[in-house]
């Protein structure tokens, strides 16, 4: 299984990192992306991913809570890194850069910068269209700003490369409606512990009791957001990505296939969007 998005740069990992790492291996983890989410995390991110280089995928941006007034420096340092990653993208001991990400944009504890928010995601969206690289997008509290943002700017993609943008709605937790919104424009989401989380509606979501079409198993993909967002039953502690052990067996109970097709599909499609091209 593939973890599309963990924040192994964190410190709390730091003091026994190796140790981490082949406890993650040992429970069938074959890839683990991570995003960067300020300027000095993008480098924390590269140098992380330099010591594992085929094991963990960096992936680089500004997040859309750490967009202020100096957001136009941050993105110059940032496009900076990402531009000498893609040059040593195809050296086997070189981190390989997988996504732009993570950004987006995100209303829920202020809406100050929300402008700059709108612009920064646009570049960087720009980046991933220049360099054909996917996108990991946070959206919290913007859903329809986030949707239009992204379909304006793939149209712009599309008219000036020939395809459209790609992407991971990561740590999804919306209504069916958006999930299929997403997919109709070939969209992953990225599933994580929210879906074992007592109250939440995600699976039921995903696969509505009523009859509607499930949202395609082939357009989800695993995440811990490690860290955080730990799922049923270590909530509460350090999440490892060997713990999406967890969010698959939920979504295989909600889908009605097994724990091992979820797996298979899951991983074809993070492969796919992320490491194959
Ligand atoms: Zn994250």
């Amino acid at each position: 299984m593939i973890d599309t998005h963990c924040h192994i740069d964190d410190p709390v990992y730091a003091p026994e990192l190796d140790v981490f790492i082949s406890r993650q291996q040992a429970a069938g983890v074959s890839a683990i992306m991570v995003p960067g989410v300020t300027a000095g995390s993008c480098e924390s991110v590269v140098s992380v991913c330099c010591r594992y280089p085929r094991y963990l995928f960096p992936a680089l941006g500004l997040h859309p809570e750490e967009v202020r007034s100096d957001y136009e420096q941050q993105l110059a340092v940032i496009k900076h890194s990402v531009d000498e990653l893609m040059q040593v993208r195809s050296e086997e001991d070189k981190p390989h850069i997988v996504a732009i990400g993570e950004v987006g944009l995100d209303y829920h504890f202020s809406t100050e910068f929300k402008a700059e928010q709108h612009d920064a995601f646009r570049a960087q969206l720009g980046w991933a269209a220049e360099l054909d690289l996917p996108v990991m997008v946070h959206s919290r509290d913007a859903t329809e700003d986030t949707y239009n943002i992204i379909k304006e700017c793939s149209a712009v993609c599309e008219k000036s490369y020939g395809r459209p943008l790609r992407g991971v709605m990561h740590c999804f937790s919306g209504s069916y409606e958006t999930a299929m919104m997403y997919v109709a424009i070939g969209w992953k989401l990225g599933i994580g512990g929210v879906i074992t989380f007592k109250n939440s509606k995600l699976s039921t979501n995903l696969c509505p009791p009523d009859g509607r079409s499930a949202v395609p198993l082939s357009s989800l993909v695993l995440e811990t957001d490690a860290p955080y967002m730990t799922p049923v039953p270590y909530r509460g502690q350090t999440n490892e990505s060997r713990y999406m052990s967890y969010v698959a067996e939920r979504i295989a109970q909600a889908y009605g296939v097994s724990y091992d097709d979820v797996i298979t599909t899951t991983t074809a499609t993070a492969n796919a969007l992320f490491i194959e091209k």
